[in-house]
């Protein structure tokens, strides 16, 4: 027998919500929406993809939306209906698309006017519902079933670097353990208004900025994309309280600010005063941005480290000392452990890789058991990063499969290589991989993207790198770019430059 209720819902993030009635959860395009306004929409969203059934049993529901009020309407109806929130990645070719939907073997798929051309013709073909959100958020509300917290209520999908992304499955429990340490440590409340400008197919946007402002009453501003000047208005009206980002956005926003007149700089510095904590994480935050974003806002960058599987485990300080270069120390309920090759944990100062364990660490990869046997050792979740504790901290030194590479018999990381790199005077942007060789087992390869008239070759890249890098850790290959290849949450992509390497030939 399915317990039902017309209003009350007892998936967490929702049910905390609706004790905040008439506050404002949304902002979007200049229009205003309230937590009473979220729990009507998503019950609309809920029956119309109920239809008639009592409870969708895990069914995916696969949604692309731009970022604003109907895609929190659609996730929640979502949840309320009993299904499984697949949010895609909006940007994706159609084959993408079409390996998303087919891998989750979703039931339906919501889009709006912008997505509908992509998706309506994919569902056709499938003989899948497809329905548009104005549709459903103008269904009559009826009754909804309750909904457990074991229940698994998304699926969200890893960068897949190497293979084809694999489909993370987390329970409300999972996602409620991750938002709850963030709350905890970086001390949210309802006096928080959050600028939102990261994409909503990724746990960062999903997690940390949208479920962690509505579960405590605070504000989620919504930009459809991210855009450098659109973020400095908001951040010049003066409302916002928080915002977190990816490096990359940093850097965009540094150069917006470089390109603006001087009185206009004063003015956005001055606004940057009003925010009490700006986040960094999801890539390595070079120590060259931490310090210039500091000069212009006088905010020194909280770093974070975390992942689609485990949400976020290691977290600067809100208070106290922020280590540039370094992640911080394990979040509330998360534990952290380094381990050798072996598989048993390292002395602090030993280069291990990351464990991880707690109740945000996420249930499944949808549809693989033989990837979830490979990714836990003991109960505890392995990452695949490397990283060491020095002074009591964490600093990432890469994936252990990409970033560690091993040369001439040495384990060097590409993250520290790069950071020395970034501070060549001609220098604008670099990424450092290991390429296959005979004799050294990988050479050190930098692809470097250069200042406006900068000029540089290996040997005089060499040259002046031998000061500051042992000789094994020198690049003995370098590539020219324009740009760094990146996915759409603006990390590097370093299979792509390792390919441009094997590609490039020996001569590079
Ligand atoms: P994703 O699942 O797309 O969030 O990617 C997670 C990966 O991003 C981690 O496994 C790390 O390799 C990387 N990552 C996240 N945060 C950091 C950080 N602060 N520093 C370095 N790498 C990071």
């Amino acid at each position: 027998m399915i317990s039902r209720t017309r209003h009350l819902s007892h998936v967490p993030l929702i049910a905390q919500a609706e004790r905040h009635g008439g506050r404002t959860a949304v902002v979007d395009s200049q229009r205003f929406f309230t937590y009473n306004d979220l729990r009507d929409a998503s019950s609309r969203v809920a029956t119309a993809l109920l239809a008639g059934r009592e409870d969708l049993q895990e069914k995916r529901v696969a949604f692309l939306l731009t970022p604003g009020f109907p895609w929190v309407a659609v996730q929640w109806g979502i949840w309320r209906a009993g299904g499984v929130a697949v949010p895609l990645p909006l940007n994706s070719t159609r084959s993408e698309m079409e390996y998303f939907i087919d891998d989750t073997k979703a039931s339906t798929l919501v889009f709006d006017a912008q997505a509908e051309p992509l998706l309506a013709p994919i569902a056709a073909v499938r003989g899948i519902r497809g329905l548009s959100c104005d549709q459903v958020l103008a269904c009559q509300p009826a009754e909804l079933p309750d909904i457990a917290n074991e229940r698994r209520a998304m699926i969200l999908y890893t960068s897949g670097t190497t293979s084809r992304p694999k489909g993370v499955v987390t329970t409300h429990a999972n996602i409620t353990a991750q938002i709850m340490c963030l709350i905890e440590a970086w001390e949210w409340s309802a006096d928080d208004h959050i600028l939102l400008c990261l994409p909503l197919h990724h746990v960062h946007g999903i997690v940390n900025v949208v479920s962690c402002a509505l579960w405590s009453s605070a504000t989620c501003e919504m930009l459809p994309r991210f855009d450098a000047n659109a973020v400095w208005e908001r951040i010049a009206g003066g409302s916002v309280t928080l915002f977190m980002a990816v490096p990359t956005v940093y850097v965009k926003l540094i150069a917006a600010w470089d390109a603006a007149p001087p009185e206009r700089r004063a003015t956005l510095s001055e606004a940057c005063t009003k925010l009490r904590l700006m986040v960094s994480g999801s890539a390595a935050l070079p120590v060259s941005t931490l310090e210039r974003w500091k000069e212009i806002s006088g905010h020194t960058l909280l770093e974070r480290y975390g992942m689609t599987e485990i949400g976020m485990a290691l977290s600067n300080p809100l208070r106290g000392e922020r280590v540039p270069g370094s992640v911080g120390t394990p979040l509330p309920s998360v534990e952290v452990q380094l381990v050798g090759e072996d598989g048993q944990p390292v002395a602090p100062g030993t280069p291990g890789e990351i464990e991880v364990r707690g109740p945000s660490v996420f249930a499944e990869y949808w549809g693989k058991p033989d990837a979830m046997r490979d990714a836990f050792r003991d109960g505890w979740f392995r990452t695949g990063d490397t990283a060491v504790v020095e002074n009591g901290v964490y600093r990432i030194l890469g994936r252990t499969n990409i970033d560690i590479l091993k040369t001439g018999g040495n384990k060097v990381s590409a993250l520290e290589i790069e950071e020395t790199l970034r501070e060549h005077p001609s220098v604008a942007e670099c990424a450092v991989v290991g390429v296959p060789d005979p004799e050294w087992g990988q050479r050190v390869a930098a692809a470097v993207v250069l200042k406006d008239g900068g000029a540089l070759d290996l040997p005089s890249l060499r040259a002046w790198a031998k000061e500051f890098l042992a000789a094994y850790k020198l690049p003995s290959r370098l590539l020219v770019l324009d740009a760094l290849p990146r996915n759409a949450m603006g990390k590097v992509t370093k299979p792509a430059i390792k390919a441009m390497f094997q590609g490039a030939g020996s001569d590079n």
